[in-house]
């Protein structure tokens, strides 16, 4: 059995879960490619306007897997922590894509709340189901999928440089180089070096979100917030860039918290969506690194 699976969204953090636990119950893991022109195109293509980039980039590596595996699983994520959320649209994300996306083979979609074990298994037993009856087998798969994201390894710094900046934002759009405009490798020709929020503590972030007056129930925003101000207070970055996807809530609320919590930090925030130039996003990455080089 053939299953396909989107490179898009929080594939990013958790496909070493997702292609083990697939994998121990005997499927053969379909992986769509990067994202590149013809997926955003297509993506673009079949889902609806208004969506966020990232939104229209998972359509395309939907769409893309159309015709190559037997079923696709497509996680219905809600949230990761007790009473917190991710993005209503990632509640809406299989009736979205199976009502613009026309001939999908049968999707993997059950709801996933990742709040504890008990939850996950839940999860599993319902997914898992799709690909074999023994509950034992897949119990097990779980644990084995568990244990491979556990010792998933992160590159959180480049190399050491005179200049260093904090990239933050959706991790599908710090780590897709064809959405974020290979900012890296970008940051590296002109000699900044990158910290990402993976070398942030979830005590210290923890610790910032606990200082504001309300804390948002979006916990992707009390990420992204908690790590800029962390590393504001620690020294860990001359200046914050930060990926904001176009129409996307958490983003328009979250980045208004950490220009307030940064006050004069130097902080960039590079706006992304479909019709992003590449020649007015160098622009300003370019005078960004100049006035961060000057400071020093
Ligand atoms: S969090 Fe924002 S960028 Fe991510 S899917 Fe939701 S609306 Fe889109």
């Amino acid at each position: 059995m053939k299953v396909g699976v989107p490179q898009g969204l929080l594939y990013t953090k958790y496909h070493r879960f997702a292609k083990t636990f697939l994998e121990e119950l005997g499927a053969e893991v379909v992986v769509s490619p990067p994202t590149g022109k013809a997926i955003l195109d297509e993506g673009v293509r079949c889902c609806v306007d208004d969506a966020c980039l990232p939104m229209k980039v998972f359509h395309g590596h939907v769409a893309w897997l159309r015709g190559r595996c037997d079923m696709v699983l497509l996680p219905r994520i809600i949230g990761l922590r007790e009473k917190e959320y991710i993005c209503p649209m990632f509640c809406g994300l299989v009736e979205m894509v199976s009502h613009s996306i026309p001939g999908l083979p049968p999707l993997i979609d059950a709801p996933l709340r990742a709040t504890d074990r008990q939850s996950l298994t839940r999860w599993a037993l319902e997914a898992g189901s799709a690909l074999t009856t023994d509950k034992r087998r897949i119990r097990t798969a779980l644990s084995a999928a568990l244990e491979r994201q556990r010792d998933g390894t992160h590159a959180p710094e480049t190399a050491a440089r005179a200049v260093r900046v904090g990239v933050l934002g959706h991790a599908y759009n710090v780590s897709d180089s064809f959405v974020n405009m290979d900012l890296r490798r970008k940051l590296d020709e002109l000699g900044v070096g990158v910290i990402t929020q993976e070398a942030v503590s979830r005590a210290d972030m923890e610790a910032e979100v606990s200082l504001l007056f309300k804390r948002p129930f979006w916990t992707l925003a009390q990420e992204y917030y908690g790590a800029a101000a962390v590393m504001r207070a620690k020294g860990m970055a001359d200046g914050i860039i930060y990926l904001s996807s176009f129409s996307c809530g958490i983003d328009s609320v979250v980045t208004e918290l950490i220009q307030h919590r940064l006050g004069d930090f130097p902080l960039l925030i590079l706006k992304l969506d479909e019709h992003t130039g590449q020649a007015g996003f160098d622009t300003r990455l370019e005078a960004f690194s100049d006035m961060l080089k000057r400071r020093r």
